[in-house]
């Protein structure tokens, strides 16, 4: 008989589960890409870059490719979106940019945009070739909390206009979601860290890391210290079941351990033989689709909601089900089923949607043995890192983040924020193009900063003769 909790690192062996995490996207060849680039229309009002939030010239990339000038093709992505690397990878491309594609119809399928991009991207990054330079030192320093998308792509930018950036980072490495938040068949071969090399090598960025917000630094001492801030603190917080048990052993946040797989050995990662996850967004079909892979003899999803309503995309769903993820909808979480040593299975009630479009629970419940239950409903920005911080007082909240205006400032003067932790949409490709936008307004402001102090000075020496 199986013991109760079966829980076990190394269910597979090391080459099997090398095999299961090998790239999910693996790289275009040049025949690949010439073939493929050779399909675009090169649309006039090319609707592929109306859907992408960075507004990468799309068929202009492509075009490059196709004249054998790759080179330039990854520079025309990375000036718009200079995490396009990764972004090829982690993009819901099926949403976005080949969602909008013309060639995507019923007789025909979209341009993969997507893997045009990483071809490029890779080509460049591979060659060690530095396209960007920085402008002339403007004396000026700026400090950018958080070394995710968006802080990296604020002090990226920061940095081409000549300012000096100071990036501090609570985790001991930089890279965000990209470092810690994404399944690893997604970014294999180092390539969240490899970007964020490519980023540093401009110059004139460095990274304090372990350093957060609210316990090493406070926003009032970097305000006094530095001409702006740009917050890029992204979620920091997970939601909870509001059940009973929930923090018994065994039922763990989805986000730490996937945290906790990208950055440990695969076959040291302990794996339940039943997993349960609730939730039905990417980080549910993330944590998922890695147990199965890492050997979990069943894993059952369970969204509370229809297929059509779920957070992941049509891809990443499909991608669970032929991986052998079962995918269970119209149930929500009842009850967290436990003995002294952790869980041992969820309780789940029937759910249905009532003619009002609201969901009614239903008197019937059902149970699913689990050795794990993972967590995956949701995160959010936690604003208490600031309750001591007289440095934050005046800033405005919109629901739980940070209101910003449309250039990214805060109701703080020289205060900007981006990325999950301001109003949007949570996609790694936002947090890039609002972090980006966020350093064009921050030059702005110093620039008009500098241009006043200048007057101020003029008509102070006129005063004095
Ligand atoms: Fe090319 Fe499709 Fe974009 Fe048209 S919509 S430019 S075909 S990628």
């Amino acid at each position: 008989m199986k013991p109760s909790h079966d829980i076990a690192s190394g269910r597979l062996d090391a080459t099997t589960i090398a095999d299961q995490f090998c790239d999910l996207h693996p790289r275009l060849t040049d025949l690949q890409a010439q073939a493929e680039s050779a399909r675009c229309l090169f649309c006039h009002d090319a609707p592929c870059i109306e859907a992408c939030p960075t507004e990468i010239d799309i068929p202009q990339f492509i075009r490059k490719i196709q004249s054998g000038n790759t080179t330039g093709a990854a520079v025309d992505i990375l000036r718009q979106n200079i995490m396009g690397a990764t972004c090829a990878n982690a993009c819901p491309v099926e949403e976005l940019c080949e969602q909008q594609c013309v060639r995507n119809t019923a007789e025909d399928k979209p341009v993969t945009i997507g893997r045009l991009q990483r071809y490029a991207t890779d080509h460049l990054l591979e060659k060690g070739m530095q396209p960007f330079t920085r402008a002339a030192d403007s004396g000026l320093k700026v400090a950018v909390v958080g070394a995710g998308p968006a802080g990296l792509a604020c002090a990226h930018r920061l940095s081409m206009h000549g300012h000096q950036v100071d990036v501090f980072e609570a985790k001991p490495k930089a890279g965000g979601l990209n470092e810690y938040g994404l399944a690893a068949y997604k970014m294999v071969d180092e390539r969240a860290a490899k970007e964020v090399d490519f980023i540093l090598e401009l110059g004139g960025i460095e990274i304090h890391y372990e350093q957060q917000l609210g316990r090493d630094i406070s926003l009032e001492k970097l305000r006094a210290d530095y001409a702006a801030v740009f917050l890029g603190l992204g979620h920091n917080a997970v939601n909870r079941l509001g059940l009973d048990g929930e923090d018994v052993a065994g039922v763990i946040n989805a986000v730490d351990y996937i945290e906790r797989i990208r950055q440990e050995a695969l076959s040291a990662i302990p794996v339940g033989r039943r997993v349960v996850v609730i939730g039905a967004g990417n980080t549910a079909i993330d944590i998922a689709v890695q147990m199965k892979k890492l050997g979990a003899e069943q894993v059952t999803m369970v969204y509370r909601r229809g297929p059509e309503q779920m957070g992941a995309t049509w891809y990443e769903q499909e991608l669970a089900q032929t991986n052998g993820v079962i995918i269970e909808c119209w149930a929500q979480p009842a009850a967290v089923i436990s003995d002294a040593d952790g869980v041992t299975a969820m309780r789940f009630q029937r759910t249905k949607l009532n003619d009002e479009g609201r969901l009614d629970a239903l008197d019937e419940h059902f149970e699913v043995p689990a050795d794990m239950v993972f967590k995956a409903i949701g995160q959010h920005f936690d604003s208490a890192l600031f309750s001591n911080d007289a440095g934050a007082e005046g800033l405005e909240f919109d629901g739980r983040r940070i209101a910003v205006d449309a250039l990214g400032a805060t109701a703080v003067p020289g205060v900007f924020a981006g990325g999950d932790c301001a109003p949007g949409d949570d996609l790694t490709v936002s947090a890039v193009a609002q972090g980006r936008d966020a350093a064009e307004a921050i030059h702005q402001y110093l620039t008009h900063q500098a241009q006043d102090s200048a007057v101020s000075v003029a008509k102070q020496e006129q005063a004095h003769g």
